[in-house]
C-alpha cells in the first residue's frame, strides 16, 4: 500500500522548498529473487524494467537506470505525481521494496542539510528515529557509522524531542552513497515480490467471472509468467453483462500481469448438445473437459506453455481429486493450478488485496452455472466419461468453437 504523501498544498515532486530552491525527488526500488539468478540476471533485469517503463507510460517521462540491484525512476518533469508512479511500481513484480528517495550531491554538507528538511513530515510526527547509511561509492570519503552519526546529530538538533532507537525506531532515515549521486529516503514500501512477468514464459488461464480464477491468474503471473485468458461463454445463457464482468476483472489482473489477449469462446451449441445427449450426472465433468481441450489448443496456437485453473481440491463435485483426474485427462498441456491446496477464505483474502473481489462478488451467471446436474458425479471414472463424451459427438463442434472465437487485448 503507498501511503500517500502528497498534501494539498504539495503538488509536485519538486515541491518541497529547500534553501530557496527545490528538492529533486525520484524513486529507488530494490529487486526480488532475480538477484539470484546469476547469468540470466541481465535478462530478468531488463525485462523488469521494460514492465515498470508498461506501467508508467500514461503518467510522463522518465529516466530508468539500473545499478547495484537498484533500480532509479527518474521523472523528467516536475509535474509528476510520484504517489501515482509509486502506487503503479506496487504493482509490478520483481520488487521486493521502493521508497520515495531525495537526490543529494555527493558533498556531506548536502546531505547533512538536506536529511531533517526532506524526512521533516515524518520526524515531527515521531518520537524516535534512527539513521542508517550505505556507502556503495567507497571513494565517498565518510564512512557508513560515520555518516550515521552526523546526519542523526543535525536531525536531532532541528527535532529536539526526538530520541535515538535503534531497535524499534518509528522513522528509519536511510543516506545512500552510489555512483551517480547521494540519496536520502525514508518510508521504505513492500513491492509485490515474485518474477518479473515474462520471464517464465507465457501461460492461458481459464478464466470465469468467480473469486478463484483472477486469484490465480495473479500468482502464477507473479511467477513471471505473462498470461492470455481463455473465457468460455454461452448465450443467451449467459449475458453481455457477465463478458463485460470478466473483461473487468481481466482489467484489474493486468495491473500487475501486463496487457492480457482474451479469447472468448462460444460454448452454447456444446453445453445444449451434453444436456440432450449425455447423463445428467456427469454434464459439469463433460463440460470441464471440453474447456481444457478447447483451451489446449488456444494455448497450442499462441506459444503458450500450460494451462491455468482457479481450482482448489475439493470445492466442488468437479474439484474432487477423481473428478480433476478426469478433467486434466482432457488437457494437453501442462495444467497449474495454483490454488490447489488453499481454502475458500484465503483465496478471498488474496483476492480482496488484489482488489478484485468486489467484481468477483457480483452475480452474473457463468456457463458452469447453467443446466447444472442436481446430483453430479463426485467419483466419475474416465472410461465411462469417455464414453459418454462419443456418444456425444462433439469434435466438428469444437472445432466450430474455436473458429467462432474472439480476441481482445485488455490492458489495466
Ligand atoms: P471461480 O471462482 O474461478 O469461478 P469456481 O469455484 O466457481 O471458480 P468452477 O466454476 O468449477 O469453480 O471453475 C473452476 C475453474 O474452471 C475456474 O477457476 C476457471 O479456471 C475455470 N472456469 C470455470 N468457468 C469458466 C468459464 N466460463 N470460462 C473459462 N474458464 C472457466
Ligand atoms: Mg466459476
Amino acid at each position: 500500500m503507498v501511503v500517500r504523501r502528497n498534501r494539498s498544498d504539495q503538488r509536485t515532486v519538486n515541491d518541497r522548498p529547500y534553501k530557496g530552491s527545490y528538492m529533486k525527488e525520484i524513486v529507488l526500488i530494490k529487486l526480488g529473487e532475480m538477484v539470484l539468478k546469476g547469468l540470466n540476471r541481465r535478462t530478468f533485469e531488463d525485462v523488469l524494467i521494460k514492465n515498470i517503463k508498461y506501467r508508467l507510460r500514461d503518467l510522463g517521462k522518465f529516466e530508468i537506470k539500473i545499478a547495484q540491484s537498484t533500480i532509479t525512476v527518474i521523472p523528467a518533469s516536475d509535474d509528476i505525481d510520484l504517489d501515482d508512479v509509486c502506487e503503479r511500481i506496487g504493482e509490478v513484480f520483481g520488487i521486493v521494496t521502493y521508497s520515495r528517495a531525495c537526490v543529494c550531491e555527493k558533498d556531506f554538507d548536502d546531505i547533512l542539510a538536506k536529511a531533517p528538511v526532506y524526512a521533516a513530515d515524518a520526524l515531527s510526527e515521531a518520537k524516535t528515529f534512527k539513521v542508517e547509511s550505505k556507502r556503495s561509492d567507497k571513494r565517498f570519503p565518510y564512512k557508513s557509522p560515520e555518516i550515521s552519526a552526523q546526519v542523526g546529530g543535525k536531525i536531532l538538533s532541528a527535532f529536539p524531542h526526538l530520541k535515538v532507537d535503534v531497535k524499534n525506531p518509528d522513522v528509519i532515515v536511510t543516506v545512500e552513497v552510489r555512483d551517480y549521486a547521494a540519496y536520502i529516503r525514508y518510508g521504505t514500501m513492500r513491492g509485490q515480490g515474485g518474477m518479473p512477468v515474462g520471464t517464465s514464459g507465457l501461460a492461458t488461464v481459464l478464466i470465469s467471472g468467480g473469486i478463484d480464477s483472477p486469484v490465480a491468474a495473479y500468482m502464477m503471473a507473479k511467477r513471471g509468467l505473462k498470461l492470455n485468458a481463455v473465457h468460455f461463454e454461452s448465450p443467451p445463457y449467459t449475458s453481455e453483462r457477465a463478458r463485460l464482468k470478466v473483461e473487468k476483472l481481466l482489467s484489474l489482473v493486468s495491473r500487475y500481469a501486463g496487457s492480457i489477449e482474451m479469447h472468448t469462446v462460444p460454448l452454447t451449441k456444446i453445453q445444449e448438445t451434453i444436456r440432450d445427449r449425455c447423463p445428467e450426472e456427469l454434464f459439469t465433468i463433460l463440460l470441464r473437459r471440453v474447456m481444457m481441450k478447447i483451451a489446449s489448443r488456444i494455448a497450442d496456437t499462441t506459444g503458450s506453455g500450460a494451462l491455468i485453473t482457479g481450482e482448489s481440491l475439493g470445492q466442488v463435485a468437479s474439484q474432487t481429486m477423481y473428478a480433476l483426474g478426469c478433467t486434466d485427462a482432457a488437457a494437453s498441456k501442462l495444467v497449474l493450478r495454483p490454488l490447489i491446496g488453499m481454502d475458500k477464505q484465503e483465496i478471498i483474502n488474496i483476492s480482496r488485496r488484489i482488489n478484485t473481489f468486489e467484481t468477483s462478488i457480483e452475480p452474473y451467471e457463468d456457463c458452469c452455472t447453467i443446466f447444472t446436474p442436481k446430483h453430479p458425479r463426485t467419483k466419475p471414472v474416465l472410461k465411462f466419461v469417455e464414453i459418454a463424451e462419443r456418444e456425444a459427438e462433439l469434435d466438428e463442434m469444437i472445432e466450430q468453437a474455436i473458429a467462432d472465437t474472439v480476441v481482445k487485448t485488455i490492458t489495466p
